[in-house]
């Protein structure tokens, strides 16, 4: 199977905790992926108390860059990168994206073109932070798009870029939604209607993003899945999602390396394989399996 993972933060442990990718004790490695054929969405994620330890925003964003693509460099046999998602089905290798998480870096136009050049594809505009782009969930700030990021938004947009709204504010949310002119990602929330938490979107909003042609990445961490969180709270999310009509817009942001604990049920990435057994087990069609686990990802990262 295929398999498309819109969210995870194992760059950023794999820089501070001085761990390789083709096998380390975090929860996403080469071996961890081995029965799938996948394309991962590596996040470098701006932490702002790490971030005090370096002297530039920019220098700790080059620093876990820098040692993710030496990484990728050593791997390339197992592990290329991309910036489609065009050739993935062809491609005989995993396939790894980049994701700035938390715009906090991008203080001019010339820092997306900088992403650009680099190749990035997905940018989470907030993190739990506000930032000059936006206002997050985590803040409770209301201010929404700020003209700056109506401006970085139009310039990701030309450059086929992709918004990702996991961690805004809902006035961010809508306010996008209603200026972007492609699909969106939200690449790491769940459903508010079962777990009220401000990191998941409502059903309106989700009804919005089905509009949008956009896509949600199912999270993981059991904070935003529910009390007693397992393998099955993450269907219960999922198949919310399903009933309000969206077979076209689900897909997995498993947070994995971004969380300190996850459901029971699943250990690391290699508990994809208890999840698709699942879905065979529920009488999921083999193209509904199909869209979950990569298509519908695929056609907002092309
Ligand atoms: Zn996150």
């Amino acid at each position: 199977m295929f398999l498309i993972d819109a969210h995870n933060d194992t760059a950023y442990r794999m820089y501070f905790e001085k761990q390789p990718l083709d096998t380390n004790n975090l929860q996403i490695d080469l071996q961890k992926q081995k029965s799938f054929r996948t394309l991962l969405l590596f996040a470098i994620f701006m932490d702002p108390e790490k971030l005090q330890e370096f002297s530039t925003p920019l220098d700790y964003f080059s620093a876990i860059y820098e040692n993710f693509s030496k990484e990728l460099r050593k791997n390339s046999q197992i592990l290329q990168f991309t910036r489609s998602s065009k050739d993935f089905l062809l491609s005989n290798t995993n396939q790894a994206m980049l994701t700035l998480e938390g715009g906090s870096l991008i203080d001019s136009l010339e820092l997306v073109d900088y992403l650009l050049e680099k190749q990035f594809k997905v940018i989470t505009l907030t993190w739990n932070d506000s930032n000059r782009l936006a206002t997050s969930a985590a803040s409770g700030d209301s201010g929404g798009l700020s003209s700056f990021g109506c401006e970085v938004l139009r310039k990701m947009n030309d450059s086929k870029m992709v918004a990702d709204l996991s961690h805004a504010s809902d006035k961010t949310f809508w306010d996008v939604l209603q200026k972007t002119t492609r699909p969106v990602l939200v690449s790491h929330s769940n459903s508010r209607a079962l777990c009220n938490h401000p990191r998941n979107i409502t059903d309106d909003m989700f009804r919005a993003l089905m509009e949008n042609k956009g896509v949600l990445g199912i999270n993981f961490y059991p904070p935003f899945l529910g009390e007693e969180a397992s393998l099955e709270t993450i269907f219960s999310h999922m198949e919310h999602f399903l009933m309000l009509g969206g077979e076209n817009h689900v897909g997995f942001g498993s947070d994995f390396d971004g969380v300190d604990c996850l459901p029971y049920g699943i250990t690391d990435f290699s508990s994809y394989e208890a999840i698709l057994s699942e879905m065979k087990r529920r009488g999921y069609s083999q193209s509904l399996m199909e869209k979950i686990f990569y298509k519908n990802m695929m056609r907002v990262l092309e």
